[in-house]
């Protein structure tokens, strides 16, 4: 009873106290961050490297923050929100803060999720909150991250009521946009990397009516973020950074900016005085697989059938024109894979099928080695195979790249039709796709099969060095196979169009 007591003279002594008052009233407050004048924003577009063409559009946006005037004299209304799509850690925030910094305008800033808790109607009221502030405090930015928590499509998911809180929060949130007039300076920017989830009524005129697409950097892009994460580090003099963004193919910035800070920290720990090209390649390895585990145990069984593996993938890619030549083969054993080949592979904005089917076959090649050595598979090609699959699958149903099928697709972009068990063809369809999918990635197999038996004794040699060194890079592989005829022959093109130019 005594207990009891305690806790009940605690609840209610709680609940009227000044504490427990502030809570339950600061519930509808909004949790955004506020950076203004005092907290100053110092990013800038000299921040952000790369993306071009998104960096040109926010300029606009800065522009209607500092002179409003200059737009809305002739007539014109000031767009009140953009929305900034692509995928994590490629400057989504950054961006919009660097918005804010140029702008000189205060920045609210908070998350999606963060309007969207347990307590009904909290939603709401949180939003109406956060503009009455920016409001106040205009011109201002007012920058919603993973917008897809509240804004994806309405009325389209599960029975439960959890999604009333959500829908009611998005409605709050379009009533306060078309509410503002466009006299009231206040740029909503929301970030998602989901902009197909999105509810459309988001995207009508005089809401987010800009899209704005940030993109993985390309190879130029990374090298740009390179130097801007590079800038305050104390690195090695000779240190190359062409070679730095030709080593991290599909990279985020972020992902950059971590390989720049985890290089800083592995320098230090083995004491040197600056960061050296070594500490980044061993920064770029760790990232990309989770930590070496040299002291994993792995049978010699196993690690030769894994050298095998990975040698019959390099000799593969070696022997196809469209393969995405390879840098380095390992079987070290990182994360939860057992050895790993790494590509350079082209940035193509359109591919034709005979560079899937190269691919393909290469990403076979690994089985194949093990069939054509061992006379055994294994499940250690289980991602290659998922990979395999997906593409086959992509190409006879998505890119319409399949005879018998035909020039059809049932992909749907507006992503309001998800197909569960109905599928939008017959069954016979179903099972003509099914057959192509397995033909394409049959005959792809035995092709890399023929390939690897006539090669086989360099696939040996090559699994050899492999499991002497357990890493071989482009250089032992051209010792083994002489250098790809393919390379032979675009440097040779290039030289035919140097000569024309001169
Ligand atoms: P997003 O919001 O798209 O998930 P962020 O803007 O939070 O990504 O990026 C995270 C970090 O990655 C940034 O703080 C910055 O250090 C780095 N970064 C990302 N993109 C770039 C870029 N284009 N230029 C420079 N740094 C970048
Ligand atoms: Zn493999």
């Amino acid at each position: 009873i005594a207990i009891w007591l305690f806790f009940m003279r605690r609840m209610s002594g709680g609940g009227a106290g000044a504490g427990g008052g502030g809570q339950i009233f600061s519930i509808g407050k909004s949790k955004a961050k506020l950076f203004d004048k005092d907290t100053k924003v110092k990013t800038t577009f000299a921040n952000v490297a790369g993306l071009e063409g998104a960096k040109e559009e926010v300029q606009e946006i800065v522009d209607f923050l500092k002179n409003p005037e200059k737009y809305t004299a002739l007539g014109g209304k000031i767009p009140k929100g953009a929305l900034l799509v692509g995928p994590p850690g490629t400057g989504k925030t950054l961006l919009a803060k660097a918005v804010a910094g140029e702008a000189k305008a205060p920045f609210f800033s908070l998350s999606g999720s963060d309007f969207v808790e347990m307590f009904v109607g909290v939603g709401a009221s949180r939003v109406r909150d956060l503009f009455k502030q920016a409001k106040e405090k205009s011109p201002s930015i007012i920058f919603i991250d993973e917008i897809d928590a509240i804004g994806r499509a309405r009325g389209k998911s599960n029975f439960s009521g959890s999604n009333d809180e959500r829908e009611n929060t998005l409605n709050q949130l379009l009533t306060e946009m078309d509410g503002f007039g466009s006299n009231t300076n206040v740029i909503v920017l929301a970030a998602t990397n989901r902009a197909d989830v999105l509810d459309k009524a988001l995207m009508r005129a005089g809401r987010f009516d800009r899209q704005i697409y940030v993109d993985l950097p390309d190879i130029r892009e990374r090298k740009e973020i390179f130097e801007v994460h590079l800038k305050p580090l104390k690195k090695a003099k000779d240190l190359d950074t062409d070679f730095l963004s030709k080593q991290t193919p599909g990279f985020s910035g972020a992902d950059i900016a971590n390989v720049c800070n985890e290089a800083a920290l592995i320098a230090a720990r083995n004491n040197k005085k600056a960061v050296e090209k070594q500490d980044f390649l061993d920064a770029v390895d760790r990232i990309i697989g989770g930590l070496e585990k040299k002291n994993k145990i792995i049978t010699p069984e196993e690690k030769k059938a894994v050298a095998f593996h990975e040698a019959g993938h390099a000799t593969v890619s070696w022997m196809l024109e469209h393969a995405a030549p390879l840098v380095k083969v390992t079987i070290v054993p990182r994360g939860r894979s057992l050895g790993a080949a790494w590509y350079l592979p082209e940035e193509r904005l359109i591919v034709r099928p005979e560079q899937m089917l190269d691919e393909m076959c290469a990403a076979l090649g690994g089985r194949a080695a093990e069939k054509v050595i061992f006379d055994k598979i294994s499940t250690g090609a289980l991602s290659d195979l998922e990979k395999v699959t997906k593409q086959a699958r992509a190409m006879v149903t998505v890119y319409g790249l399949s005879d018998k099928v035909g020039n059809l697709t049932y992909y749907d972009s507006s992503g309001q039709n998800e197909y569960g068990f109905t599928k939008p063809y017959s069954e016979q369809t179903a099972e003509l796709i099914d057959k192509e999918i397995s033909d394409i990635i049959e005959e792809q197999y035995q092709r890399a099969i023929t390939l690897l038996e006539k090669n086989k004794d360099k696939l040996i040699e090559l699994a050899e060095v492999l499991l002497k060194d357990e890493v071989i890079f482009k250089d032992n592989l051209e010792t083994i196979f002489g250098k790809r005829p393919f390379d032979v022959k675009k440097e040779s093109t290039q030289e035919n169009t140097k000569e024309e130019e001169e």
